[in-house]
């Protein structure tokens, strides 16, 4: 990762007439790594993305791209950086590939075309004009056009919506594939399975504020619904065992002989309970560790109401 944050966002607001879409966010968006940026409908993060993308400005608060200003340097970036938009941005009566082969002129050094359109199984469309695309043949053809000039840094929003599940594989595989090559990812999405594969760090954003950040690991880790589970003799002293484990944590035996130990999972948790349950001359029979997955953290921290 490079030491520089690809994209700074700080104290951004964006009003549109009395409604508040972006509310004070603040985001640092590290380079050569994926980061997904997750949130209801209406939170704020199209909005958020298309400011750094200079396709909007912001009310207050600045934001920095690569070090530059995504309006005013809007010249230095144009190479630099690939954008997928949610809709189209794309003339509709323009052939696909065609559109592609023009994209990659306009670059000193893009991929290779056929590649690419051989990549996003767009093979069969080459001569189809953009409005003749079904819709996730439009999509895979964004994603195409925002990647071919070989940007540092891509913003993607909601690159798989509506896409069927070999398109939605070979997405995740190109995704990957820029991540290995150092390129910056920013990808919207309402997919927490996406996100969990393809993310270094999350970005949760709730009311046009960054609610939480973190590697998805740490975030599902966070809070009280991670568990070790074990089963063994009932009745053990879970006194002794609250005494070695860390600040915070709780034990309980919710079954006769069955265990619950409760506080932030990581490797030195179950080293501490394990030992404790050699110490004690206990096999810990049918030990699992439970995580909240995702889903789990993004509707603890978002709520589950719907949203109007
Ligand atoms: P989604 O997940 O549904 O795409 P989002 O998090 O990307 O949502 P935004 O599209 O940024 O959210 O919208 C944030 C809020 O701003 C919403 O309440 C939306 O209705 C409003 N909004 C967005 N664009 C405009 C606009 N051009 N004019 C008026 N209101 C807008």
């Amino acid at each position: 990762m490079q030491k520089q944050p690809a994209v700074s966002v700080a104290g951004l607001v964006k009003r549109y007439g009395a409604k508040t879409a972006v509310d004070g966010l603040d985001l640092e968006i590290p380079g050569g790594a994926v980061t997904a940026v997750l949130g209801p409908n209406g939170a704020g993060k199209t909005t958020t993305i298309e400011i750094c993308e200079g396709y909007r400005r912001p009310d207050a608060g600045t934001v920095r791209v690569l070090g530059l200003d995504p309006v005013a340097d809007a010249a230095q970036l144009k190479p630099r950086v690939g954008v997928m938009l949610q809709s189209g941005g794309v003339y509709a009566g323009a052939r696909a590939v065609e559109m592609l082969q023009h994209t990659a002129k306009l670059h000193a050094n893009p991929l290779d075309v056929p590649e690419l359109v051989e990549r996003l199984g767009l093979g069969s469309c080459g001569r189809t004009t953009y409005r003749r695309l079904s819709g996730g043949q439009q999509q895979r053809l964004a994603l195409a056009m925002a990647v071919v000039g070989r940007p540092e840094l891509v913003f993607l929003d909601e690159p798989t919506a509506g896409l069927d599940p070999q398109a939605r594989r070979a997405t995740w595989e190109l995704v990957r594939d820029l991540r290995r090559d150092g390129v910056t990812v920013v990808v919207t999405t309402h997919h927490m399975d996406e996100a969990e594969q393809l993310a270094d760090r999350v970005a949760v954003v709730d009311r046009g504020r960054v609610i939480a950040t973190g590697s998805p690991e740490e975030l599902c880790r966070s809070g009280a619904e991670s568990s070790l589970r074990f089963d063994g003799p009932p009745g053990l002293d879970l006194g002794g065992l609250l005494k070695v484990l860390p600040d915070g944590a709780s034990v309980a035996e919710p079954a006769p002989g069955s265990y619950r130990v409760e506080a932030p999972i990581d490797p030195q948790l179950l080293a501490t309970v394990t030992g404790w349950c050699a110490q004690a001359g206990v096999m810990p029979d049918r030990l699992t560790v439970q995580r909240r997955s995702l889903e789990d953290v993004f509707l603890d921290l978002t709520g589950r109401d719907l949203r109007s």
